[in-house]
């Protein structure tokens, strides 16, 4: 199916001072300088992947969903015509606004503004971080990945799977109702949750390098009301991550070590979606049964790292050797 990765999000606030100073030295993105009515960051070499517009409104977001070019977005818009879903291929002012050659528009089953695009435009000059970070792991995995709360999650499900040629990797049917689905190998690009209220739970934004996190979450101890959740590790992703407020009723996740999953791998059923530790405090902020509080020191995995964010050690442990053989 066409669509790549999660390419751009946009939401809408008039909080743009505020949003500009959280996202760049807190998130650490790069300003780039735009219309006054709105503001736009970058997270690596592309002209923008996040902008905040006072044009979309309040307490909505727009989702940017990446193909491969016009053909793609030609195919994917008349596939969504062919199901009724009702589409506007956006003119040329918009594209430009959003820094890419073409776009179509539509709205999922819970009212959500869905944009596909295709021809992201790079910028001149490189990436340049607010904070000092090591960068954003973005590329063909996409911006990161987001959790939305929608009313009807069979009618959700089938849109994203079926209509858009999202992959399940895991879901959850009880004690709450959870797809998780990827489009590329990042573990989701969505996650949909069933709930009574249409909402975005989260961005998650994923450094290259775990001392980002810390130190992002070193630098929240001065603004502690912004904390939704200490750092801990989600036992589907295993993504090593914390949770904050935003000016905005929608949290940033900010993580790293996130697993990689192919279309190979049949989807898993969980039991839980507990993490393995921490992340205090956000299972009680989404209402979630007691029955999802972490089980303490009871699952593990290795980390998950990529080429150039890590040293092996030389050392050899027979102790350890012994242990995972018998694993
Ligand atoms: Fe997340």
């Amino acid at each position: 199916m066409e669509i790549q990765a999660f390419g751009y999000l946009g939401v809408g606030s008039s909080d743009l001072d505020d949003w500009a100073a959280f996202a760049t030295s807190t998130v650490g993105m790069q300003p780039v300088d735009r219309a006054s009515s709105m503001r736009a960051f970058r997270m690596d070499d592309r002209k923008q992947r996040l902008f905040i517009d006072r044009a979309i409104e309040p307490g909505t977001q727009v989702f940017g969903w990446e193909v491969a070019n016009a053909a793609a977005l030609d195919q994917l818009a008349a596939r969504l015509e062919a199901a009724g879903v009702a589409v506007k291929r956006e003119p040329a002012n918009l594209a430009d606004q959003r820094c890419v050659a073409g776009l179509i528009s539509f709205a999922d089953p819970a009212g959500n503004r869905l944009e596909a695009f295709h021809g992201a435009q790079i910028a001149d000059a490189p990436f340049k971080p607010s904070r000092d970070i090591s960068g954003f792991r973005t590329g063909p995995q996409g911006m990161g990945h987001t959790l939305l709360t929608v009313p009807d999650i069979d009618a959700a499900l089938a849109f994203y799977k079926d209509l858009l040629g999202f992959r399940i990797s895991d879901f959850i049917v009880a004690p709450l109702k959870a797809y998780f689905l990827h489009v590329n190998p990042r573990h989701h690009s969505v996650a949909l949750v069933a709930a009574p209220v249409r909402s975005m739970h989260h961005l998650l934004v994923e450094y290259y390098l775990l001392d980002d996190v810390g130190q992002g979450f070193d630098l929240l101890q001065n603004a502690p009301e912004k904390i939704v959740s200490t750092i801990g590790r989600h036992s589907n992703d295993l993504m090593t991550s914390y949770y904050m407020r935003t000016p905005s009723e929608i949290y940033v996740e900010c993580g790293w070590g996130g697993k990689d999953v192919d279309d190979a791998t049949p989807p898993a059923e969980m039991a839980s979606v507990a993490s393995f530790w921490g992340h205090k405090g956000l299972f009680e902020d989404i209402g979630a049964p007691p029955s999802a509080a972490p089980e303490v020191g009871s699952r593990r995995a290795p980390v998950q790292v990529i080429e150039g964010n890590y040293n092996r050690m030389a050392g050899v442990c027979q102790w350890w050797d012994e242990a995972r053989r018998n694993r």
